[in-house]
């Protein structure tokens, strides 16, 4: 039997509310405590789930929201600028496909089912500070409100607070010399409607995939020894955003098109890619991390919604099993870092190629469909990341 009864939250994202649900089947119940106001940070463009989340969020009932709000992704396409095709990358045989998916609708349907499972969400709750005794820990949050509870799990994004409350030493998450944009074109473009297409363009990587609604969904990792937050970019205007990715790209199609029909107000940017490196500890106590606020492994992995689906729920799988804490949470860090570890490590190396310079750049567009035809195997790269199923009914050692 467990001796966990109530477990703390923080961070309505993603995590959070997976968390939670996990804990409910498992018996425990929580409260998410979230900074924002609202529902929903209105911020985000489409997040990708790879097979891996799909199961893991199929454990939970949840796997209908997203294939509810989402679209199927089976196959990813390569061109270089002119449309001239690099390579294919198709899905791995006998798994579903990617879904992508808007990242705040799909954050609020997870909340809903919560809710609709009895969990309750407190909004305006930003985390200040915790302490703890040996029976419980306490969250303090900035509207002078503390919760008391068994154990607080930080599910607080990729600048997370407990993580520095965890260990004040706690690494910052590093930014990418890529800035990162998104956007929604109001025309259709030529391709196939279960593809993601990666352009290697002259001056910068540019993905697009048609919507069943006609419009093309696009997203931008623009080179750029500037690095700036999320806020820093966002200060800049839209239009001005536009005007400079329309020049970045205007020798590759359809880049060049899709960015001339992009309004400003359906452009989302997000600053420089971030991500975060090894953390060397997970926990402390009655605190545990969980989501990006351990293992962002940055955008270009496709992984960091999917394996914060999966760590919230194998933590709940440890702390259901584990009667002790501090030892549920050591088997949780020893169920998790590797994994996470090797997806970061996968998505530092495509940052690299997508930073290059432009002669290093065009002698890859020209070795990529050798390779692709020859040495490259999907299944050796993505098979152990995408094949991952969590042993709900196994239990813990
Ligand atoms: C603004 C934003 C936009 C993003 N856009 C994309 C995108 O377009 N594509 C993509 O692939 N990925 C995107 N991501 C990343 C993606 O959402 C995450 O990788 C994934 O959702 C897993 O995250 P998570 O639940 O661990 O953290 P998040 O989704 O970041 O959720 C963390 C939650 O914690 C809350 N929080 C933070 N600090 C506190 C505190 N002190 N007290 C209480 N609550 C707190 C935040 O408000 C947030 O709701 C974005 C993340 C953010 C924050």
């Amino acid at each position: 039997m467990t001796r966990i009864r109530k477990a703390l939250i923080v961070g309505a994202g993603i995590a959070g509310p997976v968390a939670a649900l996990a804990l409910r089947r498992a018996g425990i119940d929580s409260v998410v405590y979230e900074a924002r106001p609202g529902t929903g940070d209105g911020v985000g463009a489409m997040l990708a789930i790879a097979p891996n989340g799909l199961a893991a969020l199929k454990l939970l009932g949840a796997d209908r929201a997203l294939q509810a709000l989402g679209q199927p992704i089976r196959t990813m396409v390569m061109t270089d600028g002119r449309g001239k095709r690099i390579g294919e990358i198709p899905g791995l045989a006998g798994l579903p496909p990617n879904w992508v998916v808007d990242r705040v609708e799909f954050g609020r349907a997870l909340r809903e089912q919560a809710v609709a499972k009895g969990i309750r969400f407190e909004h305006g709750k930003r985390l200040l500070d915790a302490d703890e005794t040996s029976a419980a820990v306490t969250a303090r949050f900035d509207d002078g409100s503390a919760a008391i509870g068994d154990v607080l799990i930080g599910a607080d994004g990729i600048h997370s607070v407990v993580r520095k409350l965890i260990d004040p030493n706690a690494p910052d998450p590093v930014r990418v010399p890529l800035l990162n944009f998104g956007g929604v074109a109001d025309i259709p473009v030529a391709a196939r409607p279960d593809a993601m297409y990666f352009v290697f363009g002259d001056r910068g990587f540019f993905g697009y995939w048609l919507q069943p609604d006609g419009r093309t969904a696009w997203f931008s990792n623009l080179p750029s020894a500037t690095l700036m937050t999320s806020a820093e970019a966002r200060a800049v205007p839209a239009d001005e955003w536009l005007r400079r990715l329309r020049g970045a790209y205007m020798q590759d199609e359809p880049a060049r098109v899709l960015l001339q029909h992009t309004a400003a107000d359906r452009l989302v940017v997000l600053g420089s890619m971030e991500m975060m490196p090894t953390l060397p500890h997970w926990h402390r106590g009655r605190m545990v991390l969980v989501g990006d606020s351990a293992h962002a492994p940055s955008s270009s992995s496709g992984q960091g919604a999917s394996l914060a689906i999966e760590s919230a729920i194998e933590l709940a799988r440890c702390l259901r099993d584990v009667p002790d804490v501090g030892d549920a949470f050591v088997a949780f860090e020893r169920h998790r870092r590797v994994r996470v570890e090797q997806v970061a490590a996968r998505a530092a190396k495509t940052n690299q190629s997508k930073t290059l310079g432009p002669v290093a750049r065009t002698l890859m567009r020209l070795l990529m469909p050798v390779a692709m035809r020859t040495f490259m195997d999907p299944e050796r790269t993505l098979g152990a990341e995408q094949r991952y199923r969590i042993e709900w009914s196994e239990v813990v050692a």
